[in-house]
């Protein structure tokens, strides 16, 4: 299994140039038994950069995604975040799996954000925030609530943080969910699907909490049909099918103008 597939020494972690990539996605390989999944996907993602990742049901997305914070191990090929190989180490010209300690050290500075949220439903808002910064990363309870309330506040629910899951609409509960990622301090934001379980009337806070981090400059991966968050928010567009890319640049290029017929056709059907 090659996971390397050259030896490039991966950037200095935590420096970035504007335009620099704080995601590299290299020739990524993935089956499920012998169901090829991610057929040699190449993706850049500067640092400050949103990427909304277009495809049908089935093209990959997902396990994309997972892959980029270990959650799914690759076959080959290689993902770099900030500058750190994702879920291997290098000695020397060796590379060997992480321990699951040291993966969930660096998946801690990955946020990800699922269709479905997933909340501790005996938790309030602000416990299920408040959560991994103190049983994970030792935070004090006082400066971890502090601190959840703030991000309650960003998301626009501060006078719901006694809530728990189950009296709050899918549309909040989405939103704390973000604040729950928020929380660790990731440096990439993934998010699968946000608003697909969403009614309709609640995609439209959620789209406005997720165009806010990308103002303030969070990097972003994002699985989603809402085509017009697309346009308005990415830098750049990508459209998967079967496990390629077929076509990636920027929302002018790939919504406006597509040049595959593929593209089209997906584009239609999501009209
Ligand atoms: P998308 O998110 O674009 O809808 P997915 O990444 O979820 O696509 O799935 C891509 C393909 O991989 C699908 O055919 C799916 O059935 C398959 N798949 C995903 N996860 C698994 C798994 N854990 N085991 C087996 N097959 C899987
Ligand atoms: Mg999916």
């Amino acid at each position: 299994m090659t996971i390397v597939t050259d030896n490039q020494a991966p950037a200095r972690p935590g420096a970035h140039q504007p335009g620099e990539s704080l995601v590299e996605i290299r020739r990524v390989r993935k089956s499920f038994g012998n169901h090829q999944v991610l057929r040699d996907v190449s993706l850049a993602v500067p640092a400050g950069t949103v990427t909304v990742l277009l495809g049908p049901s089935g093209s990959g997305k997902s396990t994309l995604l997972r892959c980029v914070n270990h959650l799914e191990t690759i076959d080959g090929g290689r993902i770099i975040v900030d500058g750190e190989l994702i879920g291997y180490r290098q000695a020397g010209a060796k590379t060997h799996e992480m321990t699951p300690r040291q993966i969930a050290k660096q998946r801690r500075s990955i946020g990800m954000v699922f269709q479905k949220f997933n909340l501790f439903p005996h938790l309030t808002a602000l416990e299920n925030v408040c959560e991994a910064p103190i049983g994970v990363v030792r935070r004090s309870k006082s400066q971890a609530r502090a601190r959840a309330i703030e991000l309650l506040d960003r998301v626009g629910l501060a006078d719901f943080a006694g809530h728990y899951p189950a009296q709050l609409s899918g549309g909040q509960q989405q939103r704390v969910a973000i604040a729950r990622a928020l929380a660790m301090d990731p440096k990439l934001m993934l998010f699968d699907e946000p608003t697909s379980a969403l009614d309709p009337e609640l995609v439209g806070d959620v789209l406005d909490v997720m165009r806010e981090l990308a103002r303030e400059g969070m990097t972003m991966i994002v699985v989603t049909h809402e085509i017009g968050f697309a346009r308005g928010v990415a830098d750049q567009v990508v459209f998967m099918d079967g496990g390629v890319v077929v076509e990636a640049g920027t929302p002018e290029d790939v919504l406006g103008n597509p040049q595959r017929q593929r593209t089209r056709n997906f584009l239609e059907s999501v009209k």
